[in-house]
């Protein structure tokens, strides 16, 4: 008999890998209690509707990577009913929000989830059929204020504080607008028109996408196609008066908190149900699976799934992905040494040598570079070979007093040499 594996997309996570699945895990449910986020919980699998009606029809998802059966019916009287096994989960979210009434609290909900999803994808690095999210939702009647970009631009601080507090460096934040469920038919009729001439020159996914989804053609990574997107009209240019306000109150807001960000006009995301603010954070380290995580507002959802009007915004986070980054990352820091001490002049070669001397006895890892070389150049070689860079120049031969600079997060400060090892050593 053959041996039975892991089905193609599956695997299995074991010990030591699972403790930092934990410790991703924990970190997140310490930070979304800090913002008063409460947890749900919602089934597996649910009624092929949800997704049909809330993902959409036309998506990727819902069009070719869902698993789909029909569930074997208990009497003759009885239909099979079709079941989906949730290929997000923000769609069963929200029927539960209606389900059990939560708008009517009055108060917007704050509910974080933690879970696998499943989409029949051809599996490679960071992309799995069964794979896991973290994912929050900020959702409720108008009247609490679940319309305000306030709400947005909380969220993304929260994320942006999360992924300090996972260690994970180097993220990058992306946001757009898509406008409202009024501004949308203008801007794809436009694109509609535009893709007409041009479409028969794109690939066969683009020129199917021109035809059913125009907005799905701006995501595409198609490298043959890009020529022509990037002439397509942008959203921007169809925002009503409110929208925009909304996306400018979005951004103040950032800017207010220190949070980086760019706008990128071609950021639509992949489901249909996104109105207003979408954005992805990414990270240069995973390749081409390259989006940590993604998400926007859909005030539109709850209605189209048959409840009431509850404007919401969340995001989803592929845990698979943040556990790469973070293996790549610890694997990058213990190749690395504690620390490259630069000389800043020849002169001061025999010094720099002893100072380099009492750190390896103190137990640091320690590169030592040489006085011969420009700043610049220490500081490229320093960057290849340790976390951090000392400068050793007259002034701090003179002073005691020694620069220390952290390339992760570009923090410099001064440290009296007595107090060098520890500084090192963190
Ligand atoms: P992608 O562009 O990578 O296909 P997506 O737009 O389909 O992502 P979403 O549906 O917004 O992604 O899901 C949010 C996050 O979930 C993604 O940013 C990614 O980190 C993760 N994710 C999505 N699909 C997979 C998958 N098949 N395997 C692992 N992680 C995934
Ligand atoms: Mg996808």
């Amino acid at each position: 008999m053959s041996t039975l594996k892991a089905v193609r997309g599956t695997r299995d996570l074991l010990p030591p890998e699972t403790e930092l699945w934990n410790f991703v895990e924990e970190t997140a449910r310490r930070v979304f209690a800090r913002y008063n986020f409460g947890e749900i919980r919602t089934p597996v699998f649910e009624d092929t509707q949800l997704f049909a009606r809330g993902v959409g029809e036309e998506t990727d998802i819902v069009s070719k990577e869902m698993y789909t059966w029909e569930d074997r019916a208990r009497a003759q009287s009885e239909k099979a009913q079709s079941l989906t096994l949730r290929p997000e989960n923000t769609a069963g979210v929200v029927r539960a929000y209606i389900e059990h009434k939560l708008g009517e609290t009055g108060l917007l909900q704050k509910l974080y989830y933690i879970g696998p999803q499943f989409r029949r994808e051809r599996p490679q690095k960071g992309r799995y059929r069964q794979f896991y999210q973290i994912g929050a939702e900020v959702i409720g009647p108008p009247s609490a204020g679940s319309e305000s970009p306030l709400r947005d631009a909380e969220v993304l601080e929260m994320l942006a504080t999360l992924l300090d507090e996972l260690g994970i460096t180097g993220w990058h934040l992306e946001i757009n607008s898509v406008g409202s469920a009024m501004d949308r038919p203008r801007y794809v009729a436009a694109l509609r028109e535009a893709l007409g001439p041009v479409k028969h020159l794109m690939c066969e996914d683009n020129q199917r996408r021109a035809e059913t989804n125009p907005l799905r053609v701006l995501d595409s990574k198609d490298p043959g196609d890009q020529e022509i997107i990037d002439k397509l009209p942008k959203i921007a240019d169809f925002l009503d008066e409110s929208s925009k306000a909304h996306f400018a109150a979005v951004c103040a807001a950032l800017n207010a908190c220190g949070v980086p960000y760019t706008v990128n006009p071609r950021l639509v995301r992949g489901l249909d149900y996104y109105t207003r603010t979408t954005f992805e954070f990414t990270h240069g380290g995973l390749g081409a699976q390259n989006a940590l995580l993604g998400g926007g507002r859909y005030d539109g959802l709850s209605e189209i799934i048959g409840g009431p009007k509850a404007p919401g915004i969340g995001f989803a986070m592929g845990e698979d992905r943040l556990i790469l980054t973070l293996e790549a990352q610890a694997a990058a820091r213990t190749n690395l040494a504690d620390a490259y001490v630069a000389p800043m002049g020849e002169g001061l070669n025999p010094a720099a040598l002893k100072l380099a001397r009492e750190l390896r006895r103190a137990g640091l890892r320690v590169e030592l570079g040489d006085g011969g070389f420009r700043l610049k150049k220490s500081f490229e070689m320093g960057n290849k070979l340790a976390r951090k860079i000392v400068l050793f120049g007259e002034d701090e031969q003179q002073s005691g007093i020694l620069t220390v600079k952290d390339f992760a997060s570009g923090e410099q400060v001064k440290v009296p040499r007595a107090d060098i090892v520890p500084v090192l050593r963190k």
